[in-house]
């Protein structure tokens, strides 16, 4: 059963601040861990436990980090880069990650209605420069194999869609929903991907690496996201079996994110300087299949760009951050 309160949270016997005082907490930022997630070790389940540290909103932190709502041709629909959309098909998700950087919005509205989702469709149809669909969240691997299959169909009769792309946790942190059915609805004309969150090597438990083989016997590509995250994985050794463990399960890790400055999670992020420093020592140890691309999403919603080592430059703490089109972006290191 999965963890959705804090008296559930007590009763599996999770190391937790007073109840009482996290009541806040909670009633802002949804609660729930998969029996899964609630069973590995303390690293991993830091990621989903509410923490009073979350009542601390800094000034610099936003209700929409990366500017979702700032490219919003319709309802559900972010159109940023021009060759590719995200679809928010569904906000729910299996866990809810305490750091998230969609967390005002997961959770809480369920699927995107039809009629919203047909209008989504609709533009995705009229814009001939879409190239690649992501459907991301919330999770849309929550979504029934029925959904899902009835989804791709739409999405696959658009002759300009040639890929589709899925960020999700599932295949990790509830691997007894990737079943033959939902498999079969990813076995389609669109080369469909799949990139997997994870972000601690605890988290790849034997039922989830057996995930991870029926997609990949399956020959659906497989990419991985993490986020870098102080008391969870800022550390060399742990991002070395991390990433380790995802190649070896035929996942490339592709992205290394650093914490988006989503409402109180600064107990989360670390310096720019530290996600540095690490992607520089696991460059000398990995092999280069195992070595994500660290990026920034940039606040504002100006674009994902990859930090370094190299690509800044900085006076103290005052880093000028260059988005894809050339244009440069104060970003100010406060952690
Ligand atoms: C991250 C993101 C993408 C995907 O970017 P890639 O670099 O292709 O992985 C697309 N659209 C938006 C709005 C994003 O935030
Ligand atoms: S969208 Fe992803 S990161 Fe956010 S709560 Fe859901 S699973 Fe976690």
């Amino acid at each position: 059963m999965a963890i959705t309160t804090l008296t559930d949270l007590i009763n599996a016997g999770l190391t937790l601040d007073s109840a009482a005082a996290l009541a806040p907490v909670t009633d802002q930022f949804r609660l729930r861990i998969t029996a899964e997630m609630a069973q590995t070790t303390e690293g991993v389940a830091r990621q989903f436990v509410p923490t009073l540290n979350e009542l601390l909103i800094r000034a610099e932190e936003l209700v929409d980090p990366i500017g979702d709502r700032v490219h919003e041709p319709t309802e559900g629909l972010t159109h940023r880069y021009p060759d590719r959309v995200i679809l928010h098909a569904t906000q729910t998700c299996e866990v809810y990650c305490r750091f998230c950087f969609r967390r005002e919005t997961v959770g809480a509205t369920g699927h995107l209605p039809e009629a919203a989702l047909q209008k989504a469709i609709d533009y995705i149809a009229a814009t001939p420069a879409v190239w690649e669909v992501i459907l991301t969240g919330g999770d849309p691997m929550t979504l029934s194999p029925r959904r899902l299959a009835s989804l791709i169909d739409r999405l696959a009769a658009i002759p300009h869609v040639e890929v589709i792309r899925f960020h999700t946790r599932v295949p990790v942190v509830a691997p007894d929903r990737i079943t033959d059915a939902l498999i079969e609805a990813l076995k389609t004309r669109p080369a469909v991907y799949v990139v997997v969150h994870s972000n601690h090597p605890a988290e790849l438990t034997q039922a989830a690496c057996a995930a991870l083989a029926r997609l990949a016997n399956a020959g659906i590509p497989l990419l991985s996201q993490s986020v870098l995250l102080k008391g969870v994985n800022d550390d060399a050794a742990v991002l070395e079996a991390l990433f380790r463990t995802l190649t070896r399960n035929r996942v490339k890790p592709y992205y290394l994110h650093h914490a988006d400055l989503a409402k109180g999670t600064s107990h989360f992020r670390t310096t720019i300087a530290e996600g540095q420093a690490l992607m520089a020592t696991l460059r000398g140890r990995l092999s280069g299949i195992c070595l994500p691309t660290y990026v920034m999403d940039i606040p504002g919603g100006y674009g994902k760009v990859p930090i370094g080592p190299n690509y800044l430059s900085a006076q103290s703490m005052d880093y000028l951050v260059e988005d894809p089109n050339g244009n440069r972006h104060a970003y100010n290191d406060l952690t």
